[in-house]
């Protein structure tokens, strides 16, 4: 085993972590951590730590660490093979396997699925389909792609821009043209403090429509978001919200991606977020819960509706140029097939909802009435707490006091526990494993509340 001084050596030397301050990490001042092992909610580093993840990696191990049943069936499919493609018609009992178990779980009006590696490639695949349907129905100038301040779909050219985070756009020349944003459904941050829920739906969607009338809607295909925004700050949409904005779009022919990365496959206690918010989206893009994570994989669900068109498309032009060498790789599909089963077999779709609401309760009681939080705010195994400077004028800390970062960092130096700095705003957030018992609910509550205390009196 090598030396724990060469390892880090290396790692700054060698290795351009995604999503890092890179400079800082070269000299020194971000941590260099390496994970070593995991089991249930907690993982294990070098140094001996162990941590209990209440984000789930990247809200992304829904089942925990250290599954021997996906670990199996990963290891049976590489021996019994590894890889083959899946163009012109080839497939593997996996890959197909898995088709059938996402429909089976996926609203009725859906009808096939595509795979892909990451929730971006999704997404990308996502857009080609969209554009490559509206020039089929003859409709070439029907392409661009609306999509949320906050929303976070991935960090592509394409997703990138469908991202409205700024840290993804400066530098990078995004987003690109055909990419337009419109309000974030965030209650809490809403531009008018005096609005009620209503009123702020209200608002949402007269932007909604003027960025239409503005654009014309002849030239936008879609609309994406997630059911809940997840990176952008763990913001459930306020009540009413999807339906009205599924009118809005319904009555300009405007297509819906429901970008279900996070919550696919159980996250707010419904197997997807669409059926939680009555969505009916004609996409829907999966990614993280597919596999837990144990295995790179990611879907791009299509509609009955999209699917006819695509199938007219190849009548007319051949074969569908899109296609990835990986795409439904066989391990991945081994791996999204016990995941699947095992997310019954333990009934964690159900822990999901039950926990959760007893994580944002006891979150809630311990913390809502904290003079610098604003809002603790959730739904089913997602949970998030927003600071502020001062409640009553709802003014913000300054970016540069580092609250939400301090906070984190505190919960992990003094209890060793992981939740996430939200990149915009100081918001921590936690997405546990599904797995989470109510123990470990008060065990994070509790520090939870220490740190902020520690750091904010
Ligand atoms: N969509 C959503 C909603 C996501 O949360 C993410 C990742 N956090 C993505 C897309 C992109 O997925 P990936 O990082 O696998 O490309």
């Amino acid at each position: 085993m090598l030396h724990n001084d060469q390892l880090e050596k290396w790692d700054r030397e060698n290795f351009f972590h995604p999503s890092t301050h890179l400079a800082e990490f070269a000299r020194g001042n971000v941590p260099h951590r390496v994970i070593t092992g995991g089991t249930g909610c907690h993982i294990e580093d070098r140094d001996g730590n162990r941590l209990l993840d209440a984000f789930a990696g990247l809200y992304c191990v829904n089942v925990g660490y250290g599954r021997p049943e996906i670990a199996d069936a990963i290891a049976d499919q590489a021996r019994e093979l590894a890889y083959y493609h899946s163009y012109v018609g080839h497939g593997t009992e996996a890959s197909i396997t898995l088709s059938k178990m996402i429909l089976d779980r996926a609203p009725d009006h859906m009808s096939k699925v595509y795979f892909g590696l990451s929730g971006s490639d999704a997404n990308e695949t996502n857009i080609k389909l969209i554009w490559y349907y509206n020039n089929i129905l003859g409709r070439p100038e029907k392409k661009k792609i609306i999509s949320r301040w906050r929303g976070y779909h991935g960090s592509g050219l394409m997703t990138g821009s469908l991202t409205g985070l700024e840290l993804f756009h400066n530098k990078f020349d995004l987003p690109l043209a055909q990419v337009i944003h419109t309000e974030a459904p965030y209650y809490f941050r809403r531009p008018d403090l005096a609005q009620t829920e209503a009123q702020f739906v209200a608002h949402c969607v007269a932007e909604l429509e003027a960025l239409i009338a503005r654009e014309g809607a002849d030239t936008i295909a879609a609309f994406i978001g997630e059911p809940v925004l997840g990176t952008g700050g763990i913001v459930p949409p306020p009540a009413g919200y999807w339906e009205a904005i599924q009118a809005v779009l319904e009555k300009h022919d405007i297509l819906l991606v429901a970008d279900e990365v996070v919550t696919g496959f159980g996250r707010l206690g419904t197997m997807f977020g669409s059926e939680h918010y009555g969505l009916r989206p004609d996409l829907i893009t999966i990614a993280k819960g597919l596999t837990s994570a144990y295995a790179p994989l990611s879907g791009t669900i299509v509609s009955d509706k999209m699917w006819k068109v695509l199938e007219q498309g190849t009548d007319e032009n051949g074969p569908i140029g899109h296609g990835w060498t990986y795409s439904a790789h066989p391990i991945g599909a081994a791996a999204g097939v016990a995941n699947l089963k095992l997310i019954d077999d333990l009934g964690l779709v159900e822990n999901a909802g039950s926990v959760g609401a007893y994580l944002n309760a006891a979150m809630q009681d311990a913390l809502g009435q904290h003079a610098n939080v604003g809002e603790v705010r959730g739904e089913g195994m997602l949970c998030a707490v927003e600071f502020v400077a001062n409640k009553d004028s709802r003014s913000f800390f300054d970016a540069s006091d580092k609250i939400g970062p301090q906070i984190a960092a505190r919960l992990l130096e003094q209890d060793n526990i992981i939740a996430r700095a939200m990149p915009q705003g100081d918001i921590l957030g936690m997405a546990p494993p599904f797995c989470l018992t109510k123990a470990e609910v008060d065990q994070i509550v509790d520090a939870t509340a220490r740190a902020v205390h520690a750091v904010l009196g």
